[in-house]
C-alpha cells in the first residue's frame, strides 16, 4: 500500500498537472455519484491529509480519494492512451491541458468542501503535514499502551502517514522488535522522530531498505537472517512484519 512520501508525490503530480486548470469534462464511476458532473469549475489545488488526497474544486467541491491496496492516478496529455484498463477507472478529470485518471482508488467521495473535515478528522497528526504535532502523535500512541508498536505505528488515527514499509524500516533503526507493546518501547519520542525522518527521505531521496521485503536476506548490521511475521491490527487485514530477531530481540 502507498505511504505518505508516495500519496504526497501524487498529490504534487495531480496539482501541477490540474490546479489553475477548469474542467472540461469529469466522469465519476462510482454508483452513488455517477450524476455529477463538476465541468466548468477551476481546480484550486491537491494536497494530503496522511494517505488521503483532496482535490478541490471551485469554491465549493472536494473529491476525496485514497489508493489503499490498488489504486493510482494517471496524469496524462488529453488523448493519450491510458496505462490500464478502462474498467479499472474510477475517476476521470479532464481539462484542456491533461486527463487525470483514477484507477482501482480504495476511496471515491465527492464531498461539499465543510465535509473535509469529517471525512479525515479522524487522523492524527499527519507525519508530513506543516501542522505535524510531535506531543499529540505520542499522547494518541500512548492511549493504547498494549498494543504492539508495529500495528501503532501504522494506525492513521495516532499518527497519519505510516504502513507496513516505514514502520518495519522505523522498528529496525530503532532496534524494536514489531511485537514490542507500545507501553514497553523505551524511547517512543524517538521512535515517532525517526518515523517522520523515514518519510521525509523517501520524499526526497529514497535509500535501500534494511529489513522490508528482505525474508532471509541477510542484516546489513548484523548478518542474521531477516525474519517477516503476519501481524494484525485495527484494520483486520494480516500485514508482514518485517524485523531483524538479533538487532531487534523481544522484550
Ligand atoms: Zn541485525
Amino acid at each position: 500500500m502507498p505511504e505518505g512520501d508516495a500519496v504526497l508525490r501524487t498529490a504534487r503530480r495531480l496539482d501541477r498537472a490540474l490546479t489553475g486548470g477548469v474542467l472540461t469534462r469529469t466522469d465519476v464511476r462510482v454508483p452513488r455519484y455517477a450524476t455529477v458532473d463538476l465541468a466548468g469549475q477551476p481546480v484550486t489545488g491537491t494536497v494530503t491529509r496522511g494517505k488521503h488526497l483532496l482535490t478541490r474544486i471551485g469554491a465549493d467541491w472536494t473529491l476525496h480519494t485514497h489508493l489503499k491496496m490498488d489504486g493510482s492516478w494517471a496524469t496524462l496529455r488529453p488523448g493519450q492512451r491510458w496505462p490500464k484498463p478502462a474498467h479499472m477507472a474510477r475517476v476521470v478529470l479532464e481539462t484542456d491541458a491533461t486527463q487525470a485518471v483514477g484507477f482501482l482508488l480504495g476511496i471515491v467521495e465527492v464531498l461539499p468542501r465543510a465535509g473535509e473535515e469529517e471525512a479525515v478528522g479522524h487522523l492524527g497528526p499527519d507525519l508530513l503535514g506543516a501542522d505535524w504535532d510531535e506531543d499529540e502523535a505520542v499522547r494518541r500512541l500512548l492511549t493504547h499502551p498494549d498494543e504492539p508498536v508495529f500495528d501503532a505505528l501504522r494506525d492513521q488515527t495516532s499518527l497519519a502517514g505510516l504502513g507496513t514499509i516505514w514502520a518495519a524500516e522505523t522498528g529496525f533503526t530503532m532496534g524494536i522488535h514489531p511485537m514490542t507493546r507500545v507501553g514497553d518501547v523505551p524511547d517512543l519520542v524517538r521512535t515517532v522522530r525517526v518515523a517522520r525522518l523515514k518519510l521525509q527521505q523517501a520524499m526526497e531521496r529514497p535509500g535501500p531498505l534494511a529489513v522490508y521485503g528482505r525474508e532471509r536476506a541477510v542484516c546489513r548490521r548484523c548478518g542474521t537472517p531477516i525474519r517477516r511475521i503476519e501481524m494484525g491490527g485495527r484494520e483486520g487485514r494480516p500485514r508482514p512484519a518485517y524485523f531483524c530477531p538479533n538487532c531487534q530481540p523481544a522484550r
